[in-house]
């Protein structure tokens, strides 16, 4: 169960034989569950650009609000799926100025600095998002579109996945501390897709080729896949989080199989289950954790079994959005109503919960439930550490609103939860998924120390985040 709203998706195709918009549609619905408010594409024949966006998913924006933008000979286009860390839903991407087009996965970390040097009002409508601010800096740099997104890049800082459009071209960047993840297909015929996560691959019609590396310029044409530059970096900060909750089981982030990564979370979480009759996930997010606790030699030994004590209603989830995460209100109602426990399962039986981590602390609704199903205990096992400080890197959580920030106390969040027992896992036990082998010290600086993000969880932040603009400030 997720209330906070995660990443957008982006993704681009290169084909000169493929049906480009249907490519691109095809690939925002598989990437839905990085945005849900609006989505949008821009097309290009070498000569013009068309360019349709509008609110809801994909599916909705392409098929039934309208139907998929067509210009002739199109054999270029990006497109993108909004959820916003900042600006309002007028924002909808991607964005197109001056002979360069914008679809943006991340969120700048010095966007506020970026104005006044630029003198970027905030009046200015290139002020009403870090995306519109990127592509207001780039046109202000000199030379034909490829050089000012060459020269305007290298202003910018934090986390950014971009896919340009040009009239014959698309143009990849990927930050140098790879925050965010982004990967190369190829099509079956002849072309190349681009997309946030790759399991958007096969129903694009592409193979997978590549990840795009962090701090690496790709360009897209007539000429095939050519880096253009590489920018520097010293250490890499892949978000932890994409691999934890954001990203689909069946894509591969950061090179790491993300179902293979929540199967041996479950299995690490595994050493800390409690003496209950059955480990139940709370659905979507829990299941891999659990499936994983449920394998384990340990929950064996102990004869505790998985079950499905918590059913969702899919009838309700298409009314709500898929993925409560990434509503923009009314998230804690959402996220317990479409939920039943199921007394036959839970009635008289000690349980324990399973989720992948613990935002606002709508759990305790989840919990309410549960016992008045009637069971007679509730524990709970986290897939993460406690989320504790904001993201400014493009995930939708501030301070403010983090249970764990509010309550930093375990002992007391257990209790405001309901719960018998719980436990997260530790900053060491999350990276011994990644590295598979026990680390010895438990300290914040494991992220760091494997090129990891997990500011969230820690504070300690990969970047200065002075001149981010937090959800607070909107
Ligand atoms: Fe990911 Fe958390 Fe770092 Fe944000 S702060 S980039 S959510 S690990």
């Amino acid at each position: 169960m997720k209330n906070i709203r995660d990443n957008c998706a982006i993704a681009g195709v290169y084909s000169k034989t493929a049906d480009i918009p249907q490519i691109l549609l095809n690939g925002l619905v598989e990437l839905n569950h990085r945005g849900q408010e609006g989505s949008g594409m821009i097309l290009a024949n070498g000569k013009e650009f068309k360019m349709l966006k509008d609110s809801g998913l994909a599916g909705i924006v392409f098929s039934i609000k309208h139907s998929l933008p067509d210009l002739d000979n199109a054999f270029v286009g990006i497109g993108h799926n909004r959820y916003s860390t900042s600006g309002s839903l007028s924002e909808v991407q991607p964005f197109l100025e001056n002979g360069i087009g914008i679809a943006h996965n991340g969120n700048l970390t010095n966007v506020k600095f970026l104005k006044e040097k630029y003198t970027i009002a905030d009046s200015m409508e290139a002020a009403k998002s870090d995306t519109r601010v990127a592509l207001a800096i780039i046109n202000k740099m000199k030379g034909d579109a490829q050089e000012r997104i060459l020269a305007g890049v290298k202003e910018l800082e934090g986390a950014f996945s971009f896919i340009f459009i040009l009239k014959n071209s698309l143009i990849v960047v990927r930050d140098s501390l790879g925050f965010r993840p982004m990967s190369i297909g190829k099509l079956q015929r002849h072309g190349y897709v681009v997309a946030s996560e790759n399991s958007a691959f096969k129903s694009m019609g592409a193979e997978f080729l590549r990840d795009v590396l962090p701090g690496e310029v790709i360009k897209i044409d007539e000429n095939g896949v050519n880096t253009l530059t590489m920018m520097s970096f010293k250490k890499l900060a892949q978000c932890i989080f994409e691999l934890i909750y954001i990203a689909r089981p069946d894509s591969t982030v950061f090179g790491i199989p993300v179902m293979q990564f929540r199967l041996k979370q479950g299995e690490i979480l595994a050493r800390h289950i409690p003496d209950v009759d059955f480990i139940v996930p709370v659905p979507r997010s829990g299941i891999s954790a659990a499936i994983g606790i449920a394998g384990s030699e340990l929950a064996k030994k102990k004869g505790i079994v998985y079950m499905d004590g918590l059913y969702t209603n899919p009838y309700r989830a298409s009314v709500d959005g898929a993925r409560t995460f990434i509503r923009p209100s009314g998230r804690d109602k959402a996220a317990t109503e479409k939920y039943s426990a199921n007394e036959q399962i839970l009635k008289g039986k000690k349980i324990c919960l399973i989720d992948d981590s613990i935002v606002r602390g709508s759990l305790r609704l989840v919990v309410e439930k549960v016992r008045k199903a009637g069971a007679t205990e509730v524990h709970a096992l986290i897939a993460s550490p406690s989320l504790t400080h904001a993201c400014y890197m493009g995930v939708d959580f501030g301070d403010a609103e983090l249970l764990a920030h509010k309550m930093p106390d375990l002992e007391e969040r257990k209790k405001y939860l309901g719960l018998d027992s719980l436990y997260h896992l530790r900053y060491s036990e999350l990276i011994e998924v990644v590295l598979g082998n026990k680390i010895k010290i438990d300290s914040p600086e494991v992220f760091s120390e494997n090129n990891f993000c997990g500011a969230c969880f820690t504070g300690k932040y990969p970047i200065s985040i002075k001149g981010a603009i937090s959800k607070e400030d909107d």
